[in-house]
Protein backbone atom coordinates (compact mmCIF):
# COMPACT_ATOMS: atom_id res chain seq x y z
CA UNK A 1 0.00 0.00 0.00
CA UNK A 2 1.43 3.32 -1.02
CA UNK A 3 1.77 6.48 1.31
CA UNK A 4 -1.51 7.96 -0.38
CA UNK A 5 -3.50 4.97 -0.18
CA UNK A 6 -2.30 4.42 3.24
CA UNK A 7 -3.40 7.98 4.41
CA UNK A 8 -6.73 7.81 2.93
CA UNK A 9 -7.23 4.23 4.62
CA UNK A 10 -6.38 5.75 7.96
CA UNK A 11 -8.58 8.60 7.29
CA UNK A 12 -11.68 6.28 6.29
CA UNK A 13 -10.71 4.49 9.28
CA UNK A 14 -10.67 7.41 11.54
CA UNK A 15 -13.86 8.84 10.04
CA UNK A 16 -15.50 5.54 10.78
CA UNK A 17 -14.86 5.33 14.31
CA UNK A 18 -15.57 8.96 14.96
CA UNK A 19 -19.11 8.16 13.79
CA UNK A 20 -19.61 4.79 15.71
CA UNK A 21 -17.80 6.04 18.87
CA UNK A 22 -20.85 7.01 20.66
CA UNK A 23 -22.63 3.81 19.98
CA UNK A 24 -20.15 3.20 23.16
CA UNK A 25 -22.77 5.50 25.46
CA UNK A 26 -24.39 1.90 25.64
CA UNK A 27 -21.38 0.78 27.76
CA UNK A 28 -20.38 2.02 31.66
CA UNK A 29 -16.59 3.11 29.88
CA UNK A 30 -18.59 5.19 26.85
CA UNK A 31 -21.22 6.92 29.19
CA UNK A 32 -18.78 8.97 30.89
CA UNK A 33 -17.34 9.98 27.65
CA UNK A 34 -20.64 10.66 25.92
CA UNK A 35 -23.23 11.06 28.94
CA UNK A 36 -26.72 9.89 28.80
CA UNK A 37 -29.38 9.78 30.99
CA UNK A 38 -30.26 6.13 32.18
CA UNK A 39 -31.26 6.48 35.43
CA UNK A 40 -32.69 9.72 37.16
CA UNK A 41 -32.28 10.91 41.24
CA UNK A 42 -35.37 9.60 43.13
CA UNK A 43 -36.86 8.85 45.81
CA UNK A 44 -39.89 7.35 45.09
CA UNK A 45 -40.78 7.11 41.55
CA UNK A 46 -39.39 5.07 38.40
CA UNK A 47 -39.15 6.69 34.53
CA UNK A 48 -41.25 4.50 32.70
CA UNK A 49 -40.96 5.20 28.89
CA UNK A 50 -42.96 3.49 25.79
CA UNK A 51 -40.59 3.59 22.02
CA UNK A 52 -42.05 2.82 18.65
CA UNK A 53 -45.61 4.29 19.02
CA UNK A 54 -47.56 5.55 17.71
CA UNK A 55 -49.76 2.85 17.14
CA UNK A 56 -53.22 1.03 16.96
CA UNK A 57 -52.08 -0.70 20.13
CA UNK A 58 -51.02 3.04 22.16
CA UNK A 59 -54.66 3.34 22.97
CA UNK A 60 -55.36 -0.08 24.95
CA UNK A 61 -51.61 1.50 26.89
CA UNK A 62 -52.89 4.91 27.84
CA UNK A 63 -56.04 3.41 29.03
CA UNK A 64 -53.98 0.62 31.27
CA UNK A 65 -52.12 4.05 32.68
CA UNK A 66 -55.20 5.63 33.40
CA UNK A 67 -56.56 2.67 35.36
CA UNK A 68 -53.25 2.87 37.55
CA UNK A 69 -52.29 6.29 37.69
CA UNK A 70 -49.18 5.90 36.22
CA UNK A 71 -47.70 8.45 33.61
CA UNK A 72 -45.46 7.58 30.84
CA UNK A 73 -42.68 9.17 28.48
CA UNK A 74 -43.59 7.76 24.81
CA UNK A 75 -40.52 8.43 22.43
CA UNK A 76 -42.39 8.70 19.26
CA UNK A 77 -41.42 7.44 15.53
CA UNK A 78 -41.96 10.71 13.79
CA UNK A 79 -43.53 8.65 10.59
CA UNK A 80 -45.49 7.24 12.85
CA UNK A 81 -47.21 10.27 14.42
CA UNK A 82 -48.13 11.24 10.14
CA UNK A 83 -49.85 8.37 10.01
CA UNK A 84 -51.94 8.11 13.29
CA UNK A 85 -52.05 12.05 14.74
CA UNK A 86 -55.13 11.17 17.21
CA UNK A 87 -53.15 8.72 18.93
CA UNK A 88 -50.37 11.10 19.30
CA UNK A 89 -52.51 13.66 20.40
CA UNK A 90 -54.11 11.46 22.95
CA UNK A 91 -51.01 10.54 24.85
CA UNK A 92 -50.23 14.27 25.12
CA UNK A 93 -54.28 14.34 26.15
CA UNK A 94 -53.94 12.25 29.09
CA UNK A 95 -51.16 13.87 30.59
CA UNK A 96 -48.42 11.76 28.95
CA UNK A 97 -45.06 13.07 27.74
CA UNK A 98 -43.46 12.66 24.04
CA UNK A 99 -40.31 12.56 23.34
CA UNK A 100 -37.95 11.70 20.00
CA UNK A 101 -37.42 8.58 18.44
CA UNK A 102 -36.33 9.46 15.14
CA UNK A 103 -38.39 10.03 11.99
CA UNK A 104 -38.06 6.68 10.84
CA UNK A 105 -36.88 3.47 13.22
CA UNK A 106 -33.42 3.36 11.52
CA UNK A 107 -30.59 2.45 13.29
CA UNK A 108 -27.80 5.42 12.49
CA UNK A 109 -24.54 3.76 12.09
CA UNK A 110 -26.16 2.90 8.67
CA UNK A 111 -27.05 6.24 8.07
CA UNK A 112 -25.19 9.24 6.42
CA UNK A 113 -24.61 12.14 8.73
CA UNK A 114 -26.33 14.36 6.75
CA UNK A 115 -29.40 12.11 6.79
CA UNK A 116 -29.20 11.70 10.45
CA UNK A 117 -29.46 15.33 11.02
CA UNK A 118 -32.96 15.14 8.54
CA UNK A 119 -34.45 12.43 10.07
CA UNK A 120 -34.51 14.09 13.32
CA UNK A 121 -35.25 17.44 11.87
CA UNK A 122 -38.29 15.87 10.49
CA UNK A 123 -38.84 14.06 13.85
CA UNK A 124 -38.89 16.94 15.75
CA UNK A 125 -41.20 19.47 13.07
CA UNK A 126 -43.97 16.37 12.66
CA UNK A 127 -44.17 15.24 16.54
CA UNK A 128 -44.39 19.26 17.90
CA UNK A 129 -46.39 20.00 15.43
CA UNK A 130 -48.99 17.32 15.92
CA UNK A 131 -48.64 17.57 20.01
CA UNK A 132 -48.37 20.95 20.70
CA UNK A 133 -45.66 19.76 22.83
CA UNK A 134 -42.20 20.49 22.92
CA UNK A 135 -39.65 17.65 22.71
CA UNK A 136 -36.66 17.37 25.32
CA UNK A 137 -35.77 14.14 25.36
CA UNK A 138 -34.28 11.74 22.70
CA UNK A 139 -33.73 8.04 22.25
CA UNK A 140 -31.85 7.06 18.99
CA UNK A 141 -33.70 3.55 17.35
CA UNK A 142 -31.84 0.61 18.90
CA UNK A 143 -30.07 3.31 21.83
CA UNK A 144 -27.65 3.61 18.79
CA UNK A 145 -25.83 6.78 18.68
CA UNK A 146 -23.78 7.89 16.03
CA UNK A 147 -21.18 10.84 16.43
CA UNK A 148 -23.61 12.80 14.25
CA UNK A 149 -26.65 11.70 16.42
CA UNK A 150 -25.08 12.96 19.55
CA UNK A 151 -23.97 16.33 17.87
CA UNK A 152 -27.66 16.73 16.60
CA UNK A 153 -28.97 16.01 19.37
CA UNK A 154 -27.15 18.42 21.75
CA UNK A 155 -28.09 21.09 19.04
CA UNK A 156 -31.65 20.10 19.19
CA UNK A 157 -31.32 20.69 22.72
CA UNK A 158 -32.15 17.31 23.90
CA UNK A 159 -31.57 14.93 26.65
CA UNK A 160 -30.58 12.07 25.07
CA UNK A 161 -32.14 9.10 27.17
CA UNK A 162 -31.31 4.97 27.49
CA UNK A 163 -32.36 2.68 30.05
CA UNK A 164 -30.95 0.81 32.86
CA UNK A 165 -34.59 -2.06 32.90
CA UNK A 166 -35.91 -3.41 30.14
CA UNK A 167 -38.22 -6.31 29.65
CA UNK A 168 -36.71 -7.19 26.05
CA UNK A 169 -40.47 -7.31 24.74
CA UNK A 170 -39.71 -7.15 21.40
CA UNK A 171 -38.26 -10.92 21.15
CA UNK A 172 -40.57 -13.63 19.67
CA UNK A 173 -40.21 -15.38 22.44
CA UNK A 174 -41.14 -12.58 25.00
CA UNK A 175 -43.89 -13.51 27.53
CA UNK A 176 -45.81 -11.52 30.33
CA UNK A 177 -43.87 -13.40 32.87
CA UNK A 178 -40.66 -13.47 30.92
CA UNK A 179 -40.91 -9.21 30.43
CA UNK A 180 -42.35 -8.48 34.06
CA UNK A 181 -39.08 -10.98 35.22
CA UNK A 182 -36.56 -8.90 32.86
CA UNK A 183 -37.83 -5.79 34.22
CA UNK A 184 -37.21 -7.04 37.62
CA UNK A 185 -37.38 -4.98 41.05
CA UNK A 186 -36.98 -1.61 39.80
CA UNK A 187 -35.83 1.01 42.08
CA UNK A 188 -36.66 4.47 42.45
CA UNK A 189 -35.05 6.44 39.91
CA UNK A 190 -34.92 3.66 37.22
CA UNK A 191 -35.62 4.23 33.70
CA UNK A 192 -37.89 1.40 32.59
CA UNK A 193 -38.37 0.36 28.52
CA UNK A 194 -41.05 -1.07 27.62
CA UNK A 195 -42.99 -0.87 23.96
CA UNK A 196 -46.00 0.25 22.70
CA UNK A 197 -46.13 -0.98 19.11
CA UNK A 198 -44.68 -4.07 17.61
CA UNK A 199 -43.81 -2.40 14.13
CA UNK A 200 -40.61 -3.27 14.46
CA UNK A 201 -40.52 -6.10 16.74
CA UNK A 202 -42.24 -9.39 16.76
CA UNK A 203 -45.69 -9.28 15.24
CA UNK A 204 -48.16 -8.71 18.25
CA UNK A 205 -45.43 -8.05 21.04
CA UNK A 206 -47.49 -5.45 21.69
CA UNK A 207 -50.09 -7.56 23.55
CA UNK A 208 -47.36 -9.66 26.10
CA UNK A 209 -46.16 -5.79 27.25
CA UNK A 210 -50.00 -4.97 27.51
CA UNK A 211 -50.04 -8.37 29.43
CA UNK A 212 -47.14 -7.83 31.47
CA UNK A 213 -47.69 -3.65 32.65
CA UNK A 214 -50.10 -5.04 35.01
CA UNK A 215 -47.41 -6.99 36.48
CA UNK A 216 -44.80 -4.11 36.46
CA UNK A 217 -47.71 -1.80 37.97
CA UNK A 218 -48.31 -4.14 40.94
CA UNK A 219 -44.43 -4.77 41.50
CA UNK A 220 -43.95 -0.95 41.63
CA UNK A 221 -46.97 -0.47 44.05
CA UNK A 222 -45.77 -3.32 46.42
CA UNK A 223 -42.27 -1.36 46.43
CA UNK A 224 -44.38 2.21 46.98
CA UNK A 225 -42.88 2.98 43.84
CA UNK A 226 -45.12 5.18 41.19
CA UNK A 227 -44.52 5.46 37.39
CA UNK A 228 -43.88 8.70 36.29
CA UNK A 229 -42.26 10.80 33.05
CA UNK A 230 -38.74 11.85 32.89
CA UNK A 231 -40.05 15.62 33.26
CA UNK A 232 -41.93 15.27 36.48
CA UNK A 233 -38.70 13.62 37.70
CA UNK A 234 -36.43 15.77 36.82
CA UNK A 235 -38.67 18.63 38.32
CA UNK A 236 -38.67 20.58 34.78
CA UNK A 237 -40.75 23.40 35.35
CA UNK A 238 -41.61 23.67 31.47
CA UNK A 239 -43.84 20.26 31.63
CA UNK A 240 -47.29 21.14 32.35
CA UNK A 241 -47.84 17.48 34.01
CA UNK A 242 -51.05 15.66 34.34
CA UNK A 243 -53.47 17.84 32.07
CA UNK A 244 -56.50 16.40 30.44
CA UNK A 245 -57.82 18.21 28.15
CA UNK A 246 -61.70 17.59 27.28
CA UNK A 247 -62.26 16.03 24.50
CA UNK A 248 -65.61 14.67 22.57
CA UNK A 249 -65.55 11.36 24.63
CA UNK A 250 -65.26 12.98 28.20
CA UNK A 251 -67.64 11.59 30.38
CA UNK A 252 -68.72 8.24 28.24
CA UNK A 253 -67.94 4.47 28.83
CA UNK A 254 -65.65 2.97 27.04
CA UNK A 255 -64.96 -1.01 26.78
CA UNK A 256 -61.27 -1.55 27.33
CA UNK A 257 -59.11 -3.23 24.56
CA UNK A 258 -58.99 -6.84 24.83
CA UNK A 259 -55.79 -7.97 27.17
CA UNK A 260 -54.45 -11.16 26.19
CA UNK A 261 -55.65 -14.25 28.52
CA UNK A 262 -51.63 -14.77 29.00
CA UNK A 263 -50.20 -12.32 32.42
CA UNK A 264 -52.20 -12.31 35.59
CA UNK A 265 -54.02 -8.65 36.41
CA UNK A 266 -53.95 -7.20 40.01
CA UNK A 267 -57.21 -6.21 41.09
CA UNK A 268 -56.92 -2.75 40.29
CA UNK A 269 -56.65 -3.09 36.51
CA UNK A 270 -58.93 -6.32 35.98
CA UNK A 271 -62.24 -4.09 35.86
CA UNK A 272 -62.86 -4.45 32.23
CA UNK A 273 -65.04 -0.99 31.88
CA UNK A 274 -64.16 2.14 33.32
CA UNK A 275 -65.10 5.76 33.76
CA UNK A 276 -63.63 7.02 31.05
CA UNK A 277 -61.27 10.22 31.79
CA UNK A 278 -62.05 13.69 30.71
CA UNK A 279 -58.59 12.32 28.30
CA UNK A 280 -60.89 10.58 26.02
ZN1 LIG B 1 -37.29 1.63 18.83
Amino acid sequence: MGTTERSLFLGAATLLVCHAAPALAATAPGRRLFPVLDRILSSSAVALTFDDGPGAPTEAFVRLLEQSGAIATFFLVGERVERAPSLALEIVRCGHEVGVHGYRHRNHLRLLPWQIVDDLRRARAVIEDVTGQPTRFFRPPYGVFTLTTWWEARRQGWRPVLWNRWGRDWEPHATPASIAQRIGEPEAGDILLLHDSDAYSAPGSWRKTLAALPLILEQLEAKQLTARSLSELLLDPGFRGRECVASPHAGQRRSLPAVPEAGRQPASTRQREVDSCACW
